[in-house]
């Protein structure tokens, strides 16, 4: 697509994600038509499945942009990496509350047809904000510590993936596997 011009500069000339300049577009944010200029690189993986998710580092910077659009798809995007880096950035970032409906509303692609509830080991509806208990000891790989079945994890947010749910653990923010906990 190309970039209009007004949008080229607010981007600088640049991705609005990791500042590269290399096969910048713009990029429509779905389902809305406000759009974000983002290098190759940027773009394929926010279509097809992240590969190298330490290169998404930059959104420490840019995900703090005052464009709705830009906050949306860094949101996504952190919601993708199942690292605990990303977690805590997603968290940090304040989306008002127009923009935080925007970058929940389904994209329409393929993977986010259908908006599957998620549920807890018992098939309960799970809801941003509640509480619930691992009912399994569970590794968390990457931090070095075991979440121990019994922990109750207080205000659990929702993930993009209805087979996952974000917690804090041992003030560790982890996704957590539905299948292993159950509502409190
Ligand atoms: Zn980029």
């Amino acid at each position: 697509m190309t970039i209009h011009p007004n949008l080229l500069e607010r981007a600088g000339g640049a991705c609005e994600l990791c500042r590269s300049a290399e096969g910048i577009a713009a990029m429509a944010v779905a389902p809305r038509s406000d759009e974000i200029v983002a290098c190759e690189a940027c773009r394929r993986e926010i279509v097809g499945d992240i590969e190298e998710a330490h290169r998404w580092h930059c959104l420490n910077e840019t995900a703090w942009s005052e464009h709705p659009a830009v906050q949306v798809v860094s949101w996504r995007v952190l919601g993708r990496i199942e690292e605990p880096w990303a977690a805590e950035l997603r968290e940090q970032l304040y989306l008002d509350e127009d923009t935080s409906a925007w970058a929940k509303e389904s994209a329409g692609g393929a993977s986010s047809a259908g908006a599957q509830k998620t549920v807890d080991s018992n098939g309960t509806e799970l809801q941003d904000g509640d509480s619930v208990t691992l009912i399994k000891d569970l590794d968390v790989k990457g931090a070095g510590f075991t979440a121990k079945r019994g922990t109750l994890v207080k205000g659990i947010r929702l993930a993009d993936d209805p087979e996952l749910i974000e917690g804090r653990v041992q003030k560790t923010v982890i996704y957590l596997r539905t299948e292993f906990l159950k509502k409190a």
